[in-house]
């Protein structure tokens, strides 16, 4: 039955539920009175102390994911793009993958790291080899890491990614530093959590794959991740364990986007009920092709339409969920999803061990093509071109706002007077050590603009300060 306050996965993501929803969904999908009404409630509303939102149910939103009237498609894509920009502003923040190793003991259908596959070299970066490839990172000017690896306790174990997580850290190369590294590592314990916590982890991600039970067994045929509840329930251990700040995706295109959605969705309302706190992060990856893998034979591929309208839903119905796209899509699409919603975005990525220290890609580890292959500089320029500010900011996690702290500061609309001075701050430290003239010239006109809407004067002009304090050489100012 479904309860989103129950610890079960059967409960939270209730299957009857779901269907339920998407029932409820189809038979109101030309409902044009409900769905307007629908879409007013989600408008931010400009109050004294900020603007405020009150989000959508799963029922609602699957609503207007249902509905297929072009106004109103229209009508969504603004009220997004309003949310956005009242929340987020126009900045963009910006990470990196780092694959620590392949070696993977599941049979992920999707994934090329599953076991079975025994042409794909599986490759474990030692210590050193973390250093070379966090300095190759710094050296580009990335700030904030995802690192990812496979499941295998045997050459993979907590101790391995705890040490790998101190190297990054221990990393000062120049101006360079990692400043928050989030983790993409499999479901695991309590008290493996607990450890992560206190090796200073920014956000745990671990995508869903599928909400749908059948499909998810199927689709993880053996291993440790065959087990749907251990997987569904991990972001519950995680936050038992002392993160704050998780990261819920689903990987589309392996069964159908609409029961998907509204489970996603059940989930994040889940942790809201049980912990006080949504999701910190909801990534939107699709299958892409990848060493023997080919995403054809998934028969749920979505178009490029449709999957922003995906966003967008995402976007209003958890309006202080940080959204998140990676280099799995074209430019044009992460153009077309940073107006719906998109809040952080990785650039210049290799999905493949060992693939920052190399000139060409790796193609024998990788874990998926890679369809955006900008370096970090054309990305930061790009964003610049179409109106965004690249941020490198990590300052929430380490002045403490995360988990329901940092909700308070979004929800309170105090973003503004922090989040962007620090992306201001934190791209005059991009320009002023790593990028090229032309996008060095682009960003001082851009940080020239931006620090007019700085709402709060001395917040202004202390950001002003800092600014010239960068250029005499001092680093990491942040409020
Ligand atoms: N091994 C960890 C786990 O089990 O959750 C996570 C790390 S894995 C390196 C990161 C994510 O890549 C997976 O959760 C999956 O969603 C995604 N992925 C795997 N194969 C993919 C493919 N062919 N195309 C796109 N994304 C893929």
């Amino acid at each position: 039955m479904y309860d989103p306050k129950s610890m079960h996965a059967d409960d939270f993501i209730d299957d009857n539920e779901v269907r339920e929803t998407l029932l409820y969904a189809e038979e109101n999908k030309n409902n044009l009175e409900l769905i307007n009404s629908i879409l007013e409630k989600a408008r931010p509303q400009k109050t004294s102390d900020g603007w405020h939102c009150s989000g959508l149910t799963h029922r609602e939103a699957s609503i207007l994911l249902a509905c297929d009237d072009p106004e109103i498609t229209e009508k969504l894509y603004k009220v997004a793009e309003e949310i956005k920009l009242a929340f987020y502003g126009n900045r963009i923040v910006i990470f990196a993958p780092l694959y620590l190793s392949n070696y993977c003991i599941n049979g992920c259908l999707y994934c090329p790291y599953h076991a079975e596959n025994k042409h794909i070299a599986r490759k474990k970066l030692t210590q050193e080899e973390i250093k070379a490839e966090v300095i190759a990172l710094q050296d580009m000017g990335h700030k904030r890491l995802a690192i990812e690896a496979g499941e295998d306790p045997d050459n993979n174990p907590i101790e391995y990614i705890l040490d790998s997580i101190k190297t990054i850290y221990g990393v000062h190369h120049k101006n360079g530093d990692i400043r928050r590294v989030n983790v993409n590592i499999a479901a695991t314990t309590v008290e493996n959590y607990k450890k992560l916590a206190d090796a200073g982890i920014g956000t745990y991600i671990l995508f869903q794959e599928t909400y749908n039970k059948k499909g998810y067994e199927e689709l993880h045929p053996y291993g440790p991740k065959h087990d749907y509840a251990y997987h569904t329930e991990a972001m519950d251990r995680a936050m038992e364990g002392g993160i704050d700040d998780v990261g819920l995706g689903v990987l589309f295109g392996l069964e159908g986007y609409k029961y998907e959605f509204a489970a996603l969705l059940m989930h994040a309302e889940h942790l809201e009920a049980v912990h006080g706190v949504g999701p910190h992060t909801i990534s939107v990856p699709r299958v892409k092709h990848a060493d023997d893998i080919d995403p054809d034979v998934f028969d749920n591929s979505i178009s490029d339409e449709t999957f922003t309208k995906i966003a967008a839903c995402i976007r209003i119905a958890v309006p202080y969920t940080g959204m998140i796209i990676s280099t799995r899509e074209n430019e044009q699409v992460r153009a077309r999803m940073l107006q719906v919603g998109i809040s952080q975005i990785s650039g210049a990525s290799r999905t493949s061990v060992g693939g920052y220290t190399t000139e060409e890609r790796l193609h024998e580890t990788e874990q998926f093509d890679v369809s955006d292959q900008r370096t970090l500089d054309e990305v930061v320029r790009w964003l610049m071109e179409s109106g965004h500010i690249p941020s490198f900011c990590t300052a929430c996690y380490r002045a403490g706002r995360t988990g329901d702290r940092f909700m308070e500061l979004c929800k309170a609309g105090q973003i503004q007077n922090c989040c962007h001075p620090n992306a201001l701050l934190t791209l005059k430290e991009y320009l002023t050590d790593y990028a090229s003239e032309e996008t060095k010239k682009a960003g001082e006109a851009m940080i020239e603009k931006e620090l007019m809407n700085i709402p709060k004067e001395n917040v202004r002009e202390a950001c002003k300060k800092y600014l010239d304090r960068i250029i005499d050489g001092e680093r990491d100012f942040r409020f």
